[in-house]
């Protein structure tokens, strides 16, 4: 006899575990399938964030930055701590732990809610019907009244740079270098090249970054892109804008690189190379060929705006479908389908995504940035106001950057807030709640914020859409 359940997901990643325990809190009989397996080969919950991705790099990232606080900057505000050095092994471990703290989190929260967590893989057969085929090779079918698939994503290859060893690596390899690589090469000066060289290059590499866009961060604000990189270039990240990646040898002793700028074809060698271009959809697998549902050509699963798929009871969510690829959306897609299916109206309000990068600076922003907004013709006043004046960020030895927060002309509400500047990633949270309920400037203007506090940036820069920022001097309207 097969199993039955109300609903299957297939993938625990934040999406997927997200989707199965809102199932088990809304009284549904529940399964979630995953197949991933830790270091020593057991199964684990969690996806790509909690294993290979948000958690473990962040552990790194900030390990790292409060090595190069103590080096660098501790001095300055009379900390005078001697040499330091660094444990990369113990590092490593320490991230590990983490890793596996929160990874069992997931298996205890799916027992606290009724989910059944089933180690192994999933594939979408017809009928609701998914087949589960666990470690040891012996496989299932399993009835469900909803499917919910949550595959995630997974890194992509190029022809140029193959995968080899622990010498050219993805991102999963990258936060495992047992010491720190002399010279460290990235392709790609996306979030992922950008926040794992950070952490290399801080703990001692020589990092080259190759990306093939002539632009720095397209989808940042250009004002916070060009601030960062020149933040960044002096950090030591060597940042090539317009390299196009050609080809990889590799040798015992290193990696040599061949690309082409707007110079012609260059090379550089380095020790260990992270290839960081992208993820693409784990879809591979996934669906039987007659299940009646087909990936598109990049692997994607199409959904409508509730994450529904054309067959009726099957829903997608995650990475594995249209949209950022970031955790939380994941997240909320797979709430949303867990109360659309008990019949409730939620939706995913797409256009209030936070982005963080998390490199220090951090870069956050949600809604539309200035040339978006010019792009589609619509009339808005800014306001920026900067870190350097933020008495809270002078306190705290950390002035870099500013918020900058853009309003529609005619009504005042908020379309778009853009940080650079420490704590980026939590001072983002107000923006969103203040987009969220439709906030106007104004709003956020007559709120009062604690000080000293980094959220007074947020405060003022809502003032100075209306030019009239207490602690600057306002530009005059034209
Ligand atoms: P995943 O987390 O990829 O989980 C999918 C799970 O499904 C996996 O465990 C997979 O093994 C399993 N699976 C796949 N196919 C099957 C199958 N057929 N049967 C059974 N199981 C299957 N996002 C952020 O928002 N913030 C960050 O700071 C951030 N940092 C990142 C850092 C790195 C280095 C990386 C690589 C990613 C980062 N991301 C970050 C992206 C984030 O990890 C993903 O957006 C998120 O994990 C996607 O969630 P998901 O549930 O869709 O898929
Ligand atoms: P990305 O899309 O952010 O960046 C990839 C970069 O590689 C791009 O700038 C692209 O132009 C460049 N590129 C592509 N092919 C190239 C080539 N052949 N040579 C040189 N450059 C090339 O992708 P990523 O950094 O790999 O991250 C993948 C996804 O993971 C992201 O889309 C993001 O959603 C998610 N992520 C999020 C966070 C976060 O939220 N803080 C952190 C890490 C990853």
């Amino acid at each position: 006899m097969s199993m039955k359940f109300d609903v299957v997901v297939i993938g625990a990643g934040p999406a997927g575990y997200g989707a199965a325990i809102r199932c088990g809190q809304l009284g549904l009989k529940t399964a979630c399938i995953d197949k991933s397996l830790d270091k020593e080969g057991n199964p684990v919950y969690g996806g790509t964030c909690l294993n290979w991705g948000c958690i473990p790099s962040k552990a790194l990232l900030d390990a790292s930055h409060k090595y190069v606080e103590a080096r660098d900057n501790y001095s300055a505000i009379g900390l005078n701590v001697g040499d330091i050095s660094v444990d990369i092994p113990k590092m490593i471990a320490r991230k590990d732990e983490v890793v596996a703290g929160l990874t069992g989190g997931i298996a205890g929260l799916f027992k606290g809610n009724g989910v059944t967590g089933l180690p192994g893989t999933g594939k979408l057969l017809a009928d609701l019907v998914v087949e589960y085929t666990q470690h040891d090779g012996k496989v299932e079918n399993i009835e469900a009244s909803h499917v919910i698939l949550a595959p995630g994503s997974v890194p992509i290859e190029i022809p140029p740079a193959p995968l080899s060893g622990d010498q050219v690596v993805d991102s999963t390899g990258a936060l495992d270098f047992q010491a720190v690589p002399k010279r460290l090469g990235v392709i790609g000066a996306g979030v992922i090249g950008l926040e794992l060289g950070s952490v290399w290059s801080r703990l001692g590499s020589e990092v080259v970054v190759l990306e093939a866009l002539e632009e720095f961060l397209p989808m940042v604000d250009k004002r916070l892109s060009r601030d960062a990189l020149k933040i960044f270039t002096g950090q030591g990240l060597d940042v090539r804008l317009g390299a196009r990646v050609t080809g990889t040898k590799t040798s015992k002793k290193q990696v040599t690189v061949a690309f082409e700028d707007k110079n012609g074809e260059q090379q550089v060698q380095v020790d260990k190379l992270i290839v960081a271009v992208g993820r693409r959809p784990a879809t591979t697998g996934l669906l039987a060929a007659d299940c009646g549902l087909e990936t598109d050509e990049r692997g994607f699963v199409s959904v409508d705006e509730v994450c529904a798929t054309k067959l009726a009871h099957v829903y997608a969510v995650g990475d594995c479908v249209r949209g950022p690829m970031l955790a939380h959306k994941g997240t909320e897609e797979g709430v949303m389908v867990a109360e659309r299916i008990t019949g409730q109206k939620t939706m995913v309000n797409y256009e209030c995504i936070p982005n963080v990068v998390y490199t220090h600076p951090e870069i956050a922003w949600v809604g539309k940035n200035e040339q978006q907004l010019k792009d589609e013709g619509i009339k808005y006043n800014a306001g920026a106001f900067p870190f350097s004046v933020s008495g809270r960020a002078i306190a705290a030895n950390d002035t870099h950057g500013l918020v900058k927060i853009l309003a529609d002309a005619e009504s005042d509400q908020i379309l778009g807030v853009h940080i650079l500047g420490n704590q980026a990633s939590e001072l983002i949270a107000q923006a969103v709640i203040a987009m969220e309920f439709d906030a106007s400037a104004e709003d956020l203007g007559l709120t009062m914020f604690a000080h000293p506090s980094l959220s007074e940036a947020v405060h003022e820069a809502a003032l100075a859409v209306g030019g009239h920022a207490i602690h600057m001097v306002n530009r005059k309207r034209k």
